[in-house]
C-alpha cells in the first residue's frame, strides 16, 4: 500500500497549494523553504530537498526540509556524482528503499542524511533540459511505488515552470547572460549541403503555459479533444498544399506523421496527466518532457525518429490549445531567416515561408531524420548535432550555416561575414561556370572521356539530372522509401515508385541498387539482428538471400516498372561470386515468371554488383565473366580494407583513400575490368572529390557516380587534366612507403594547371 496521501485529488490540491505559494509574497528562498515543507508533508516524507544545476555542471542544494539547514547552498554534487547527480545525468527518476546500499551513494556529512534510508528523486525538467533534482527521503526502508514517482514528477514539472517564470532559482535567462557574446564556431554534422548566412529565428520559442493546475478535469479533456481535432484538420490542409508535391519521400513522411497524430498511447498518456490534475496544455508538456528525456537515452535511430515526430506533434498540439499560432511567424519572419531548434519535425519546417528561409541548424538531427529529407527537398543547407547550440544563441543574431563542412558560426565578425559573402559569390560564379560546361563532355586534354553519373536516393535527386548534365544515375539507393514507411510496401506500390523514378530520369539510365538495409539503416517492420558489429553484420544481400521474398518482390516491382525500357540492377555487399549467382538466379526466375504471364518486362536487363567487400576482388576472373557491370563502393570498401569504421570521426584522418595500398587495390580492379571490357563505375564518396577523381581517372576508371553537386567541380577538373600523364606519374608512386600520396598528387596537379 502506498503511504502517500496523494491520490489524483490530493495531487491536484498539492499543485494548487504550490501555485498559491508562488503567487504569494516573500523572498525566493522563503518560498523555496515553504515549497519543500509542503511537498514533504504531502508525500509523507521526513526530507524534501531541491538541488539546482549551477554553472560548471554542479548541482547545489538550494532548499531542504529535514536535512541540516547549514548544508543549503553548501552541499554541491557534480553531475553524475552520487544518486542526485545520477538522476540529473540520466534525466531519470530513482526510487530506492535502501539508498545507502546503492553503489553510487555519496555521503555528504554536512547534510546529516545518514539517518534516512530510503530515497526517491526525480529530475526537474524543462524543455528536455535538467534544471535540477527534487528528492524526498524517509527514515524507514520505504518502497516508493510507481504512482508516487509519477506524483513527484508532476510536482517537479510544476516547479520547473514556476522556476522559469518566477526567478525562483536565479535571474531568468541566467544561462544566456553568462555566455560571452563572442563569435563562436561550432562543429556539427552535415545534413544538407550549401552555405548560407542570415538571422537566427528560434524555431518555436516555447509556448508559455499560464495555468498548470486545472479546476475542472472534464473541461480539460474537452479542450484536449477540440485541440486534437483542430490539429488533425490543420495537418490535412498541409498535406493538401501544392508546394510539397504529390510524390516523394517527404510526402510519405507527412502521411506517416498524420498517423502518429492519432496515436492512442500518446493521447492516452496526456489524458492520464489531465486526470492527475494538470491543465490540458500542462499535460501535453508533461508528456513532452518525458519523451525528450527518453530521447536522450535512445540510440536506435528509428525509435528516436518516432519520438521526434511525437515531440513535433506535441508542440503543434500545444499551439492549438493555447491559440498561439505564431510559429510560422508570417510577416515577422526576417527575409534571411535561419531556423535554430533542438529538433524539428518535417511538418513544422513546411509551416514556414520557404522564400524567407536560408538554412537550418539543429542541436539534434541525423541524415535520416525526417526534417533532413524535407530540407533536401526544399534545397536548404542544414547542419545538425550542434552541441549546446540553443544555450549559445539568441534570436536575431547573425549566423552562418556551412552545410559543406558541417559548421555553424554564431555572431560572425565582420571579416568572417565578408569572407562568407565572398565565398557565396564565388560559389555562384563557379556554379555559372559549371552551367557553361554542363552540356560538354568530361573530356580530358589528352582525349580521355569519363561518364559522369549521379548518386540518388530521393526522388528530388533525379531533378538534378538535367541541371548537372549527368548521363544518368550510377547508383540509386532504394532503401530510403522503405525506411520512411511504417510497413513494407507491396509490389504495386514499389512498382509505382520505380516508374516515377524512371519517368523523372527521362530516358537516362538508372542503376537500381537493391535494398541495402541493416547496419544503421533499419526498417521499422523488419526485425534486425542485434549484431555487435552491424556494418559487418546481417545487412544488404545477406538479408535478401535469407529472406528471398523481400528481394523477389523488389525485383518484380523493378521489372514491372521498366516494361519496354532497359533495366540495370545492382546487388549490394556481395562478398563472393556465389552470392551474386544466387541473387541473379532470383532475378532470372522473376523475369521468367512475368514472361510466362505474358507481362512485358524490360527491353534489356543488365545485372551487376557493388564491389565493396575486399574478398570479391580476389575472385575477379570468375566475377567478371558473370556480371554486366561492376560498381566500386569505396565507402564500404575502404572501411573493410583498413578495418576502419566509416562513421568514426576519431579514425577519419588515420587512413587515406589516396594511400598506395588503396590505390593499388583500385588499380588492379580497373585493370582487370577494363581488360575484360566490363563497365566499371566508382560510386562512393571519393568519386565526387576532384583530387580523388583525378586519381581514379588516372587508374583507369571511366565512369564516376557522385552527389549531384560534385558533377560540376569534377567535370571541370577532368577537362583540365592530362589523364595519361597523371596515370604514369601515379603508377610510379605506388611502391612508396608513404601513408598517403595526397600531397604529391596535389602538387603534381597544381603544377600542371589541373583544377583540383
Ligand atoms: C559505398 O559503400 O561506397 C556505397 C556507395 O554504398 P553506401 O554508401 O550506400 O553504403
Ligand atoms: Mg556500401
Amino acid at each position: 500500500m502506498s503511504q502517500t496521501s496523494l491520490g489524483p485529488g490530493g495531487a491536484r490540491r498539492l499543485l494548487k497549494r504550490l501555485r498559491d505559494l508562488m503567487a504569494g509574497g516573500g523572498s525566493a528562498q522563503e518560498r523555496l523553504n515553504q515549497t519543500v515543507r509542503i511537498i514533504a508533508g504531502d508525500m509523507v516524507a521526513e526530507v524534501c530537498s531541491i538541488y539546482m544545476a549551477r554553472p560548471g555542471d554542479v548541482l547545489e542544494l538550494v532548499a531542504t526540509e529535514g536535512l541540516k539547514q547549514e548544508a543549503v547552498h553548501k552541499t554541491r554534487l557534480a553531475i553524475g556524482e552520487g544518486l542526485v547527480g545520477d538522476i540529473a545525468a540520466h534525466a531519470r527518476p530513482l526510487a530506492l528503499a535502501d539508498a545507502q546500499a546503492h553503489p553510487l551513494f555519496a555521503y555528504k556529512p554536512e547534510t546529516g542524511e545518514e539517518s534516512f534510508h530510503s530515497l526517491m528523486g526525480v529530475p526537474v525538467l524543462r524543455g528536455g533540459r535538467v534544471l535540477g533534482v527534487l528528492v524526498v527521503q524517509n527514515r524507514s526502508f520505504r518502497e516508493y511505488d510507481e504512482e508516487e514517482v509519477e506524483a513527484l514528477q508532476t510536482i517537479a514539472m510544476v516547479l520547473a515552470e514556476l522556476a522559469a517564470s518566477d526567478s525562483l532559482f536565479g535571474p531568468p535567462g541566467a544561462a544566456l547572460e553568462s555566455v560571452a557574446l563572442l563569435p563562436e564556431r561550432l562543429e556539427g554534422l552535415k545534413l544538407n549541403e550549401g552555405l548560407a548566412m542570415g538571422r537566427v529565428v528560434m524555431h518555436q520559442p516555447r509556448v508559455t503555459i499560464r495555468q498548470m493546475v486545472a479546476e475542472d478535469p472534464a473541461r480539460e479533456r474537452a479542450r484536449l479533444e477540440a485541440a486534437v481535432e483542430g490539429m488533425h484538420s490543420a495537418i490535412d490542409d498541409l498535406l493538401a498544399r501544392a508546394d510539397i508535391g504529390h510524390a516523394g519521400e517527404h510526402r510519405e513522411i507527412l502521411e506517416t506523421y498524420r498517423m502518429f497524430a492519432e496515436d492512442r498511447g500518446w493521447l492516452g498518456r496526456i489524458g492520464e496527466a489531465i486526470n492527475a490534475g494538470l491543465t490540458a496544455e500542462a499535460a501535453v508538456q508533461r508528456v513532452q518532457d518525458d519523451t525528450r528525456a527518453r530521447m536522450h537515452q535512445i540510440t536506435d535511430p528509428y525509435l528516436r525518429e518516432r519520438l521526434a515526430d511525437l515531440e513535433d506533434l506535441g508542440n503543434r498540439l500545444l499551439r492549438h490549445l493555447t491559440g498561439d499560432r505564431t510559429a510560422a511567424q508570417g510577416g515577422s519572419l526576417p527575409e534571411d531567416a535561419v531556423l535554430v531548434a533542438r529538433s524539428m519535425g518535417p511538418a513544422e519546417l513546411l509551416d514556414y515561408d520557404r522564400s524567407r528561409l536560408r538554412a537550418i541548424a539543429l542541436e539534434e538531427g541525423s541524415p535520416t531524420a525526417h526534417v533532413a529529407i524535407v530540407a533536401r527537398a526544399l534545397g536548404l543547407p542544414m547542419v545538425g548535432r550542434v552541441k549546446d547550440l540553443l544555450s549559445l544563441v539568441a534570436p536575431d543574431e547573425r549566423i552562418i550555416v556551412d552545410g559543406e563542412s558541417g559548421v555553424v558560426v554564431l555572431r560572425p565578425s565582420e571579416e568572417v561575414r565578408d569572407a562568407v559573402s565572398a565565398a557565396i559569390a564565388a560559389r555562384q560564379a563557379r556554379q555559372a561556370q559549371y552551367a557553361r560546361i554542363r552540356d560538354l563532355p568530361a573530356l580530358s586534354r589528352d582525349g580521355v572521356e569519363t561518364t559522369m553519373l549521379v548518386n540518388a536516393g530521393l526522388l528530388v535527386d533525379l531533378d538534378q539530372l538535367a541541371p548537372t548534365g549527368a548521363a544518368g544515375v550510377g547508383l540509386y539507393r532504394t532503401e530510403i522509401p522503405f525506411m520512411v514507411r511504417s510497413s513494407f510496401p507491396d509490389v504495386a506500390a514499389q512498382a509505382d515508385f520505380y516508374r516515377e523514378v524512371l519517368a523523372r530520369a527521362a530516358g537516362r539510365p538508372v542503376v537500381f541498387r537493391t535494398l541495402d538495409v541493416g547496419g544503421d539503416k533499419r526498417l521499422p517492420y523488419l526485425e534486425m539482428a542485434d549484431d555487435e558489429n552491424p556494418a559487418m553484420g546481417w545487412r544488404a544481400i545477406r538479408i535478401a538471400l535469407d529472406r528471398p521474398m523481400m528481394l523477389r518482390q523488389q525485383l518484380r516491382a523493378l521489372l514491372l516498372a521498366s516494361s519496354g525500357r532497359p533495366l540495370d540492377i545492382m546487388f549490394p555487399m556481395i562478398a563472393d561470386v556465389a552470392e551474386f549467382d544466387a541473387a541473379k538466379d532470383l532475378l532470372r526466375r522473376e523475369r521468367e515468371r512475368l514472361e510466362a504471364r505474358g507481362i512485358e518486362g524490360p527491353s534489356e536487363l543488365r545485372a551487376g554488383t557493388m564491389l565493396e567487400v575486399p574478398s570479391l576482388a580476389l575472385q575477379l576472373p570468375a566475377l567478371l565473366g558473370r556480371v554486366d557491370f561492376v560498381s566500386v563502393g569505396s565507402n564500404d570498401l575502404m572501411q573493410f580494407l583498413f578495418a576502419c569504421d566509416r562513421g568514426s570521426t576519431r579514425l577519419s584522418g588515420r587512413y587515406d583513400v589516396l594511400s598506395p595500398a588503396a590505390l593499388r587495390f583500385l588499380a588492379e580492379v580497373a585493370r582487370a575490368a577494363n581488360a575484360r571490357g566490363v563497365p566499371l563505375t566508382l560510386c562512393g564518396e571519393m568519386a565526387g572529390r576532384p583530387l580523388e577523381a583525378l586519381a581514379l581517372a588516372a587508374l583507369g576508371f571511366r565512369r564516376l557516380s557522385m552527389a549531384p553537386s560534385a558533377i560540376g567541380p569534377v567535370k571541370a577538373m577532368l577537362r583540365s587534366a592530362d589523364i595519361g600523364a597523371t596515370g604514369r606519374y601515379l603508377g610510379g608512386l605506388l611502391d612508396l612507403p608513404d601513408r598517403s600520396l595526397r600531397g604529391r598528387l596535389r602538387a603534381f596537379a597544381r603544377d600542371r594547371g589541373i583544377a583540383v
